[in-house]
């Protein structure tokens, strides 16, 4: 990959799923944070489940329909057609050309389209009307995803566009991708928050469809980068599967090593998004699991704080370089 050579890469164009403004979890001050389409990993507790392919999606709010029909006739493909029981249409995924007329055609607001082909100068406009709240709160821009790696010129391109107009820059990541990838992208970052899902590779396989040995590997070699990023880990809780003191202690341990890492955000898991699911005509495989009380995220905290020798750890996004 090659972005620091090239000069116009405004025409160069993304899989965007969506910007969320004025976000304050994301880093520093006021984020608008520009959420990408594609995720290497698959992990069964996504919060944006229509973040993980890299297409464009279609989604159907079957709580919103109306039948009145206006989808099934404006449809090219005739991928859609009437029912009178269950889903008030039906859709054949294999039929649609992805057009998105149904979407524009629908007066309740019952179909959604997941996703946006922009152009890196299109991006730029969208985080330009920003500018304002970054001035005054210290803020800037927060790539996320779905996978910022997964579209590496683009956010390569985001990132440089927003450095040379004195835009600070955060970067959220699984980090499951080619080093070089990573390295090229590094010294556009001010701030890199990267997750460590389970410190065990056959549990993190099992979990999420891939080993962790790229993304533990891709951490060792980037927290020596002579590039003054900050670099935040993030531990998404979840019951069952990563929140023993076993797995806890061994990824302290492993985030010990990193000297760029200033802090430990444990994320709780939430079921936000899970409605997602069933509009992408997807099944939601954690419904039935638990979310941890406040109680019992403050003795894993404190757990952990008390065998760190210099790292913080707080539940939820706190990092703040000011
Ligand atoms: S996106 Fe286009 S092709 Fe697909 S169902 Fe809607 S109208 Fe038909
Ligand atoms: S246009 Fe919207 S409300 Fe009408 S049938 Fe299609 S999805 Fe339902």
């Amino acid at each position: 990959m090659s972005i620091n050579g090239t000069t116009n890469t405004g025409h160069l164009a993304g899989n965007v799923l969506r910007f969320e403004r004025s976000s304050i979890h994301d880093g520093q001050g006021l984020r608008t944070v520009i959420f990408l389409k594609g995720c290497p990993l698959n992990c069964p507790w996504c919060s944006t489940p229509e973040s993980r392919d890299s297409g464009m999606e279609r989604g159907y709010i079957r709580s919103l329909c109306s039948a009145c029909g206006r989808c099934v006739n404006i449809c090219p493909s005739g991928a859609l057609s009437t029912c009178s029981t269950g889903d008030k249409v039906t859709y054949k995924n294999h039929e649609c050309a992805l057009c998105f007329s149904c979407a524009d055609a629908c007066l309740n607001g019952a179909v959604k389209k997941y996703g946006y082909r922009m152009t890196v100068n299109q991006v730029m406009e969208e985080i330009a009307k920003d500018e304002i709240f970054y001035y005054h709160s210290g803020g800037g821009i927060t790539i996320s995803g779905g996978e910022p790696l997964a579209q590496p010129l683009f956010t390569a391109a985001i990132l440089k566009s927003s450095k040379k107009a004195g835009i600070h820059t955060a970067m959220e990541s699984c980090f499951f991708a080619d080093s070089q990838i990573i390295y090229t992208i590094l010294p556009l970052l001010d701030l890199l928050y990267v997750d460590i899902k389970h410190i065990n590779s056959k549990v993190h396989k099992k979990w999420t469809g891939e080993g962790n040995e790229i993304i533990l590997d891709n951490l060792l070699k980037t927290s020596s980068s002579p590039n003054p990023f900050s670099l935040v880990i993030r531990i998404p809780l979840i019951k069952g599967f990563n929140d023993d003191m076993q797995n806890l202690m061994g990824t302290l341990q492993f985030v010990e090593k990193l000297p760029k890492v200033k802090l430990i955000e444990l994320l709780p898991y939430h079921r936000l998004g899970s409605e997602t699911y069933d509009h992408l005509g997807q099944v939601y495989n954690c419904s039935t699991l638990a979310t941890h009380t406040t109680r019992e995220l403050e003795a894993i905290s404190a757990g952990m704080n008390s065998k760190s020798k210099n790292i913080p750890v707080t539940v939820g996004s706190g990092f703040n370089a000011k």
